[in-house]
């Protein structure tokens, strides 16, 4: 009997919430696997009294899963072995778990020092893709290799420099596999396999907010070259959608067309604790964009939208739902450009409030009715099937059905 596999990921700028449904998710997986994105990912997960932040490694290993960094990703392995000390120190088991694939790329400190003055988060991701794509990457195949053999111009300049950090991070050969096969081998033998996407389709290189985006594919395309399975082996998407929108960039200069300021805005960040996970840099607020939610349910076939902080709404008099952009006239879709989207205005709809704290109610039935026509009202604008969250717990989770059937 084969296994089952669902990919959960980011439909708007990055963290709504991705770690908490990984690891509600993957309570019944086998597998959790990152496939894009590196040390700049920044998941935040509350197991108990404990709250657990994870950058490169997936959340599943915090339950104890076999964990799996794809070839996709761009891994930084001097933070990488501090995350894994770290977590070892809380008890979590971590290197009989953690795979990373052979193809993986490597941040180096160079990589570091060239974002420093880039708008990213400065954990080196962009320079180490644009090497990449360069073709002059260190790999961890490198490290597997013992040498460093690629006769390019920068690569010779820094010859000596390459061969000391493969030396330096020979410690990591134990983790380092193919790990293509391993998950084709393992949904054979019917394993379950949770992909586990970083960032958000909303700065998709390809098609999120270029060039405001970030440096890698975040949905369905990159799970396929990241990880190496093909388009046959995923059978569900899930989407995460925050149920208002929040956006961190480093001098605010991603166009965020919903944006909030004021009081409502200092409502939702506090109530919402919208502060970086990775950088600690307080997130702009917005209404509810249905375009770009739209966008990426259409670019990834997602069948279920888990839309989280629905609780953090409570308190508010009147919501609103951006239905359309505009621009003099309407605008129909999203558009995958960040100087043609600062021109755009959203069209909005407005919807009432409710006071009530969500964050006790088990079912949806328990939710005030104004919640209730508030997500019956993105399920119908979105169409798609729309299931909750109401607290960072595990069990403020509100799943109709089992996503694993
Ligand atoms: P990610 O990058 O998408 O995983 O998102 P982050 O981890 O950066 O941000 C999510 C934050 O919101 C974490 O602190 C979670 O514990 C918290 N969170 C997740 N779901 C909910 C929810 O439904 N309600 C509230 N209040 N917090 C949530």
């Amino acid at each position: 009997m084969k296994g089952k596999s669902i990919a959960v990921i980011g439909t708007q700028y990055g963290d709504e919430g991705k770690g908490k449904i990984v690891d509600f998710l993957s309570e019944k997986a086998d597998y959790v696997v990152r496939y894009q994105g590196g040390a700049n990912a920044g998941h935040t997960i509350t197991v108990g009294e404990k709250e657990v932040i994870l950058h490169q490694i997936p959340s599943g290993i915090v339950r104890g899963k076999k964990c799996i960094m794809g070839r996709g990703m761009v891994i930084n392995p001097v933070t990488l072995k501090e995350e894994i000390e770290g977590l070892e120190k809380e008890g979590f088991p971590v290197k009989e778990n953690l795979s990373i694939d052979s193809g993986a790329h490597m941040v180096l400190p160079k990589h570091i020092d060239y974002s420093k003055s880039e708008s990213g988060t400065g954990k080196g991701i962009a320079p180490c893709y644009g090497d990449k794509s360069r073709k002059f990457g260190l790999r961890f195949y490198d490290i597997l290799n013992k040498k460093f053999d690629k006769f390019d111009l920068d690569a010779r300049q820094n010859l000596e420099s390459y061969q000391y950090f493969l030396e330096k991070h020979s410690d990591l050969s134990d983790l380092i596999e193919d790990t293509s096969f391993e998950l084709y081998l393992a949904k054979e033998n019917g394993k379950n396999i949770l992909f586990e996407g970083a960032q958000a389709i909303g700065l998709d290189i390809d098609l999120g907010q270029y060039p405001e985006s970030t440096s890698s594919n975040t949905g369905v395309g990159g799970i396929l070259t990241g990880t190496g399975v093909s388009h046959k082996f995923i059978d569900k998407v899930v989407g995460i959608a925050k149920a208002y929108v929040t956006r961190v960039d480093k001098n605010g200069a991603g166009p965020l067309v919903t944006q909030i300021d004021g009081e409502i805005r200092d409502y939702l960040r506090e109530n919402g604790r919208e502060y970086g996970a990775t950088t600690r840099r307080p997130r702009r607020c917005g209404w509810f964009d249905v375009p770009l939610v739209k966008h990426s349910i259409r670019t990834n076939g997602i069948e279920n939208l888990i839309l989280t902080k629905l609780d953090v709404l409570s308190g508010l008099d009147n919501l609103k739902i951006a239905t359309y952009y505009e621009n003099g006239s309407k605008i129909s879709g999203y558009v995958a450009d960040a100087p043609s989207l600062r021109k755009l205005t959203p069209h909005y709809e407005t919807l009432p409030g409710w006071k009530e704290d969500i964050s006790s109610c088990k079912k949806m039935n328990e939710l005030p009715e104004n919640a209730r026509n508030y997500v019956d009202r993105l399920e119908k604008l979105l169409d798609v099937l729309i299931d909750i969250s109401v607290g960072p717990e595990r069990n403020q989770t509100i799943i109709r059905g089992n996503y694993w059937i």
